[in-house]
């Protein structure tokens, strides 16, 4: 009989690989399934990224890394962050890991215990909920409204504080909903934050370059009073169309660089030498291919949020950045999961149920547009039909 650790029943999951899967099972066979579930672009990575990587393996960087990245690396994140956030960052405080979510892997198991609190986004990336439980911390949710276009409501988050608070998790542009917090929702959080020192801040920006309508990227990193305790999750999976090749990095306070490191010595001892140099093509080389990317996406996002509100029962708001749409359902008079599932079986369209992100979730479902225009006309055309079907059954 073996005997697992208590915490291993508390560990959730990402349901968006799930969907994937089964997605996948059906298109075997011979299904047409149009999938707008896996949050990833659904471009190439560019050829120069690619070929860094190649000239890598070709002269011989086939070994162990510095643990926390090569220097180049971290050189050319702080580069990068001074560039685009405006914010001048010590090489050192940057920590290279395999893909963005080992930094919140790190961030929550370093504050997470039983009888701490963690404070998260919901609905939000499942990890956030998924590791608070893995850890015995209390996960507290801070809802995401979809009358704020899913943004928080600072005072709410400023209340929900208590002694046993650790961290606190933040999302803009957002996973599931698009959202992208304002400018003085994150002014008035921060200054709130100035009477609560013992909370750190997990700000994840995986998606800072997906904006739409001019609006600006607010990083966390711009607000010097949270440099001591700001933890800013960033990477190269969505930007760069680079999910496969697993590379993420952190800022840490100065005094959480050397937990990160060893974490990281104790996990995956570095990051794929060859990914890293990719890397380095990836930040110094054309940004070209990211502006197409997003610019592709913008066009969709307007097909998407149009399409979606001409569906009875459906009414999407205009997401503010990332590559996800997150309509209202419940004017379907069905549960957001049944939705999911009759999508999947019924229209042949892959989606994943706003639940899947946490309860606040209930109602809605997360479309993501990294596909073709062709390919969500297609899937909205569908989807049109089930719901018209529906309503004349
Ligand atoms: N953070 C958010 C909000 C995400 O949506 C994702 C991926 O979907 C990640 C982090 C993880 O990114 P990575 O694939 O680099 O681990």
């Amino acid at each position: 009989m073996l005997r697992l650790s208590q915490k291993m029943s508390r560990l959730g999951t990402e349901t968006a690989f799930e969907v994937l899967a089964r997605a996948e099972a059906l298109a075997r066979t011979g299904k047409d399934v149009i999938n707008l579930g896996i949050g990833q672009p659904d471009f190439k990575t560019p050829p120069h990224v690619v070929e860094a990587a190649i000239k890598a393996l070709r002269d011989g960087h086939h070994g162990y890394t510095p643990s926390p990245g090569i220097p180049r690396v971290r050189e050319a994140v702080a580069a990068d962050l001074a560039a685009r956030r405006g914010v001048e960052v010590d090489p050192g405080r940057i920590v290279v890991v395999p893909g963005g979510k080992v930094t919140m892997f790190f961030a929550i198991l370093m504050f997470g215990e039983p009888g701490a609190e963690i404070l998260y986004p919901n609905p939000g990336f499942p990890i956030y909920e998924s590791m608070i439980n893995f850890t015995g911390a209390k996960a507290v949710p801070i809802p995401l409204l979809e009358e704020k276009d899913f943004s928080f409501d600072p005072d709410a988050v400023l209340d929900s504080i208590t002694p046993d608070t650790r961290l606190l998790i933040v999302n803009s542009p957002a996973n599931p909903t698009g959202g992208a917090v304002s400018r003085e929702a994150f002014d008035r959080l921060v200054a709130g934050l100035a009477e609560h020192p013992h909370v750190a801040v997990m700000s994840d920006e995986i998606y800072a370059r997906m904006v739409y309508d001019g609006r600006e990227h607010v990083s966390l990193l711009g607000y010097p009073e949270l440099a001591d305790r700001l933890i800013l999750l960033d990477g190269w999976s969505k930007t760069y169309a680079m999910t496969g090749w697993r590379m993420g990095y952190a800022v840490w306070p100065e005094a959480l660089v050397e937990h990160a490191t060893r974490l990281a010595v104790n996990c995956h001892s570095c990051v794929n030498a060859a990914a890293q140099f990719a890397g380095i093509a990836a930040l110094e080389g054309p940004q070209d291919a990211v502006d197409t990317m997003v610019a592709a996406f913008d066009e969709r996002r307007k097909v998407i949020v149009d399409g979606l509100n001409a569906i009875p029962g459906f009414s999407c708001r205009t997401p503010g950045g990332a590559f996800y749409a997150f309509p209202n359902i419940t004017g379907t008079g069905m549960n957001a999961r049944k939705l999911q599932n009759r999508m999947l079986e019924e229209a042949g369209v892959a989606t994943v149920a706003g639940t899947s992100f946490g309860s606040f979730g209930e109602g809605y479902i997360r479309f993501s547009y990294a596909n073709s225009v062709e390919n969500i006309r297609r899937a909205l055309d569908r989807i049109g039909e089930l719901m018209s079907s529906e309503v004349s059954a």
